[in-house]
This record gives C-alpha cells, sequence and structure tokens, in this order.
C-alpha cells in the first residue's frame, strides 16, 4: 500500500506557490505514486532502475525547469524546482532522486549559464529532452573536500585536449552519456582547473567496478577512468583555467537541491510514520497516541518546519538572484542534520517493520545518511559559515 495524504499540515498556503506551481506538484506526484513507487523496491533489490525513467521525467519538463524553452526547458523559477522536488518525494526511492538531481540541477543549469549554443545544442538541449544523461565529474579518490587538490590533468595537443586521471564517487557514472568533467589545466591549485564536456564513447573512457554503497543502492555511483582521452578544445565550458570558480559559484545551486530534496524526504517520512503509528495499535490503543510519540513528532513538525522557511528564504534569495551562500550553507548544514534524527525517529516508529523492506522508511533513513557527506559535508559547510563571521 502506498500512502499518499496523511499531512493536511504540510502544505500550508505558502505565498511563494502560484497555482501554475501547483500543477507541477500534482503531475509530479502522480507520476511518482503510478510509475515508480510500486516499482522501487524491485528496482532496489535489482540494484538499478531502467533508464528510461530520465525520458519520462523530461517528457513532464523536469530537468528544464529553470532553463529557456528555446532550448527545450520550461523557463520557470526556483518556486517550480521547489515543487517539483516536493512531489518527488512519492517515489519512496532516493536512488532515483538522486540521479533526476544530477541532470536537473548540477549539470543542466551549468551548461545553461556558461555554455556556447553549439555547447547548448550539442548537450543541454538532449539532456533536457532525456536523451543523454548526464554526470558531474569532480571527486577524485585524493580530493573531495578540497576541491583544488584534484590531479585528472588535460594536455593540449594540435588543438585538442587529452585527458588522463580518474573519478570516484561519480553518480550517474555507469549511465552518463557525457560527463562535465573538471580537470587540471595548468599548475596552478586554483586558477589551473577547467571544466570541459566529454562524450562517454570517447577512446580511452572506461568505469571501473560498480561502488557497493551503504545507501542510495540503486543509484549508480561511478568510479571512471581517463586513459589519453581526447575531445576537441571547444568542448571547454566557459573559460580555462576558471573551473574551480564555477565549481564554487553553481555549488550553491546543488546544495540548495540538495536540501530541497532532503526537505522533501523529512516531510515523507513523517508522513508515512503518523499513518503507521496511527493503523498500529498496542497496549489497546494506536502507538502514535502515547505521549512520547505525540510529542516527539511534533518536536519534529517544528523543526522542519524551521528547516523549511531557511530553505525557503535562501531560495527567495536565488530567485532574486541575490548572493545567497550564507543561507544556503545554512540551510544544508541545518536539513541534511536534521534528517539523519527526523527518519531514524520515523523508522523507529515501525519498530521491526521498519528494519524490513516491507516498509520504504529503512530505505529513506538509510539513503539520508548520504547528505551530511555529498555536495559538500557539514563539517565543509560549518566552514564557509565559520569564515565569514572572521572565525
Ligand atoms: C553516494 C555518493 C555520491 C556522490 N556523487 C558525486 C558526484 O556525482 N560527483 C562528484 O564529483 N562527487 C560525488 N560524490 C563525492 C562527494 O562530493 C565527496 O564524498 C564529498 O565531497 C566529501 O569528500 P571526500 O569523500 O573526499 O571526504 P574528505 O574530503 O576526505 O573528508 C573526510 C572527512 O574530513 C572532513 N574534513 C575535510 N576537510 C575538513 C576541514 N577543513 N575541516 C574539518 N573537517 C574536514 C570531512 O568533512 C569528512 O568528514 C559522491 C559521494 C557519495 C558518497
Amino acid at each position: 500500500m502506498i500512502v499518499t495524504e496523511t499531512t493536511p499540515a504540510v502544505h500550508p498556503p505558502y505565498p511563494y506557490f502560484t497555482e501554475e506551481h501547483e500543477l507541477i506538484r500534482r503531475t509530479v506526484k502522480q507520476f511518482c505514486l503510478d510509475e515508480i513507487a510500486p516499482r522501487a523496491q524491485e528496482w532496489e533489490e535489482a540494484r538499478a532502475y531502467p533508464k528510461e525513467l530520465f525520458k519520462r521525467a523530461a517528457e513532464l519538463g523536469l530537468f528544464g525547469i529553470r532553463i529557456d524553452p528555446e532550448w527545450g526547458g520550461v523557463g520557470m523559477d526556483w518556486w517550480a524546482v521547489a515543487a517539483m522536488y516536493d512531489a518527488l518525494r512519492y517515489t519512496d526511492f532516493p536512488s532515483l532522486n538522486i540521479g533526476f538531481m544530477v541532470q536537473s540541477d548540477l549539470t543542466i543549469p551549468l551548461i545553461g549559464d556558461l555554455g556556447t549554443d553549439e555547447q547548448k545544442h550539442e548537450f543541454m538541449k538532449p539532456a533536457i529532452a532525456g536523451d543523454r544523461i548526464a554526470a558531474l565529474a569532480i571527486s577524485e579518490p585524493g580530493c573531495g573536500s578540497d576541491v583544488a587538490a584534484m590531479r585528472t590533468t588535460a594536455r593540449e595537443d594540435g588543438g585538442d585536449l587529452v585527458i588522463t586521471g580518474q573519478k570516484l564517487w561519480i553518480t550517474n557514472g555507469v549511465i552518463a552519456d557525457f560527463l562535465l568533467l573538471a580537470v587540471r589545466t595548468s599548475e596552478h591549485r586554483h586558477r589551473g582547473i577547467s571544466l570541459v564536456l566529454l562524450p562517454t564513447d570517447v577512446k580511452g573512457f572506461s568505469v571501473g567496478k560498480r561502488i557497493a554503497k551503504v545507501g542510495h543502492v540503486a543509484s549508480d555511483t561511478a568510479h571512471l577512468y581517463f586513459d589519453e582521452c581526447r575531445i576537441p578544445a571547444s568542448y571547454v565550458l566557459g573559460r580555462r583555467n576558471h573551473g574551480f570558480y564555477y565549481i564554487m559559484e553553481h555549488f550553491q545551486g546543488e546544495r540548495l537541491a540538495t536540501s530541497l530534496l532532503v526537505l522533501s524526504f523529512m516531510d515523507r517520512s513523517l508522513e508515512l510514520a503518523i499513518h503507521y503509528g496511527k493503523e498500529r495499535h498496542a497496549f489497546g490503543h494506536p502507538v502514535i497516541k502515547n505521549q512520547v510519540w505525540r510529542h516527539r513528532f511534533a518536536e519534529h513538525r517544528a523543526s522542519v518546519e524551521a528547516a523549511r522557511w531557511l530553505i525557503y528564504r535562501a531560495l527567495d534569495l536565488m530567485n532574486r538572484k541575490k548572493s545567497a551562500n550564507r543561507e544556503i550553507s545554512m540551510a544544508k548544514l541545518f536539513a541534511t542534520d536534521l534528517s539523519q534524527r527526523v527518519t531514524y525517529d520515523c523508522m523507529q516508529m515501525f519498530g521491526g517493520f521498519g528494519y524490513t523492506t516491507e516498509y520504504p522508511i529503512g530505505r529513506i533513513w538509510r539513503d539520508m545518511r548520504l547528505y551530511t557527506i555529498g555536495a559538500g559535508t557539514s563539517e565543509i559547510m560549518k566552514e564557509i559559515l565559520a569564515k565569514q563571521d572572521g572565525l
């Protein structure tokens, strides 16, 4: 059984959402309920989901919400993105949500902002249409938080770039048709990194053994190898040697999207746990009626609402094209940390059944563990905030 509506309190009329945004929410929710959630456990067990889901999501416009219609996008705002993430919680399947997020918010917007018309035609338009899957490849075995430590290099040769090195932890890495790849183009630590677009059918590119993970088990997370991969210099995205600054700037959108994803799964966990707690009886009454639980959920509701407003504050700034570095760092730190406690308690509400694969709550709890690590760890968020206070 799929629980859909148990929490009318989740959506009071926030002032930012219009009827158009609500339409996105309804459409995406229906898509999740009809086409994803019923098969999520099957795909979880198969450790993979069909690539065709990207095409279906693209048909609903999910990959180009903020991109100009000229390129196949929808041309809407960040609130439309928020509506989409909110409804995507009904997948009950974070492995898919992270794959979609890489496509919609980690790669396409970067090409939209930095790409030439030729690059947009070749890479962005088919990605928005769901015909080409994208991955963002920055991290390496020796470089995660410390982005400027990357060692994968691109050297010039006869007007081409020749790339050698490796990338680790790359979401969508196995299924990707192209990579938005960060490479070292000079020895200068920060001013020596460039972004390039690399089709994965290029000679010398290979995918290593699939990384076995604790959570997001159906999301492919790959170790990628580059052995003298040759691409034309026209595949450099934006200015050469400016990549580090582009990455830092676009991390904002990535962290905001991550915060929205986590927020939506906190809402979902509460929805599932409250529903279960009302139905499950022990000692002659619904288990949720025990004051310890009633109060715990009341606390979680309050905290999740605080997270929501922190995220919405950042969204509002981004929507008005204002700097939101501080607000996004706070939102990412607060929401991902909170999600550990919220999903833990929601799972606890299910008793033994929470520890089975019969209900999605165990999967959501496990998968949310990623988000204090990915997209900038909690410690890095604190570093950013502390530095802003001159500490
Ligand atoms: C499932 C998954 C999917 C991912 N997807 C992608 C992807 O699609 N593309 C991509 O490029 N990367 C991806 N990543 C990589 C992810 O962004 C990195 O794992 C993350 O940035 C942390 O880097 P690291 O693992 O190298 O940890 P490290 O940087 O080695 O950090 C180890 C620990 O030290 C702490 N630490 C580091 N520096 C400091 C400091 N200055 N002060 C205090 N503490 C510090 C960190 O917070 C952490 O706790 C993914 C990772 C995972 C697990």
